[in-house]
């Protein structure tokens, strides 16, 4: 018997990135699962340069091995002291083993001598969509640009974001809610720069 409920996947297993991308498209009558609603798969090897080509591994991979649409998702911070640094290797800045914890940590020692008018960085995000035959059929990139503090402030969202300033709110995405996260972030900016076009695909699910 066929699928009745035919889907669209998020291809992550980051809890909290998932809740985000979830909540910007579920208002739009779009249902999603991530992976970690699904039985295991094969890890998808993110060894692209780029965010897109990380963002479309993840897709292509994914929709190949379900036979269904995916959203394939890669983002990160580029801090400009760094010379744009962690970018693609935001989740394992510190190593294999790294946590947000161990991240930030080293993402603090790095910015040490860095004074404060010089702690800019941007998080980046792109998405890219695959069919169920694998073919990347949308893709788009956004950003969101802030400053990075020397102490941790609020306990919201996730990763480098009680780190990430937005100056203009005088608030990190660590003490600032998950709506006003969502209205000014990368992802926030991805999603909704992408929904026209993901509402025209044919995508059986979505509304
Ligand atoms: P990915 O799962 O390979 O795309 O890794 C993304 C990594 O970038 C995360 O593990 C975080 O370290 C960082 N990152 C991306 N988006 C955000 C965000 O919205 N807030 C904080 N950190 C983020």
């Amino acid at each position: 018997m066929t699928d009745p409920e035919p889907r669209l996947v998020l291809a992550t297993r980051n809890a909290k990135k998932a809740r985000e991308l979830r909540s910007l498209l579920e208002p739009h009558g779009i249902r999603v699962d991530s992976l970690l609603d699904l039985d295991p798969l094969p890890e998808v090897i993110e060894d692209g340069e780029t965010f897109a080509e990380n963002a479309a591994r993840k897709a292509v991979q994914t929709a190949q091995a379900l036979n269904c649409w995916v959203i394939g998702e890669d983002s990160g911070l580029q801090v400009d002291a760094l010379g744009g640094a962690p970018g693609v290797y935001s989740a394992r800045f510190s190593g294999e083993a790294a946590n947000d914890d161990s991240n930030n940590a080293l993402l603090l020692e790095k910015l040490a001598d860095t004074p404060d008018d010089r702690r800019t960085a941007r998080y980046v995000c792109h998405v890219a969509v695959a069919d169920p035959n694998g073919d990347v059929k949308l893709s788009i990139e956004k950003y969101c640009r802030g400053r990075i503090t020397r102490e941790a402030r609020g306990d919201g969202g996730f990763g480098y974001d009680p780190y990430f300033l937005i100056p203009e709110y005088h608030r990190t995405f660590g003490e600032l809610s998950p709506l006003v996260k969502r209205q000014l972030s990368h992802r926030g900016r991805a999603l909704r720069a992408l929904l026209p076009e993901l509402l025209k695909l044919a995508i059986p699910n979505p509304v």
